[in-house]
């Protein structure tokens, strides 16, 4: 990221999140499976709670280190500002885009 700071006057970070605890691969191995359309998966994902704990708490930013960049050069967007759903990362992306809001 150092390397950026001479070559843009803004730079936007949209790297996701990854699930804590080392457990994306477990996770993304269980939907890859088709288990999240089984009958006891969709028994439990009825839960608003389970659902949202996997939207929102189950995963943390992944931010590469910004070092010692001007944070007023940096846009953070996406689930790399805060883990959600598609449609707030799409949101924020838009905002950031039109009215340069972080
Ligand atoms: C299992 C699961 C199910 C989901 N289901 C739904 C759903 O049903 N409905 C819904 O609305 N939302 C769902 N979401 C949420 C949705 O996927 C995310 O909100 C959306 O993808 C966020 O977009 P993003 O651009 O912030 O991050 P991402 O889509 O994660 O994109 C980040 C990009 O940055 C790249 N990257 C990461 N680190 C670096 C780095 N250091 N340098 C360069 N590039 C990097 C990655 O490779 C990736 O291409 C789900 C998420 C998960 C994990």
């Amino acid at each position: 990221m150092a390397d950026l700071a001479g070559a843009f006057d803004l730079i936007v970070v949209a790297t996701g999140a990854g699930y804590r605890l080392g457990l994306g691969r477990f996770v993304l191995g269980l939907l890859e499976t088709g288990w999240g359309k089984s009958p006891l998966a969709r028994r439990l994902f009825r839960s608003a709670r389970l659902k949202n704990w996997f939207y929102y708490r189950a995963r943390r930013s992944v931010l590469p280190k910004l070092g010692k960049l001007d944070a007023n050069r940096i846009t953070i967007i996406g689930d790399a500002a805060a883990p959600g759903k598609t449609r707030e990362a799409v949101e924020s992306a838009f905002k950031a885009a039109l009215f340069g809001l972080r």
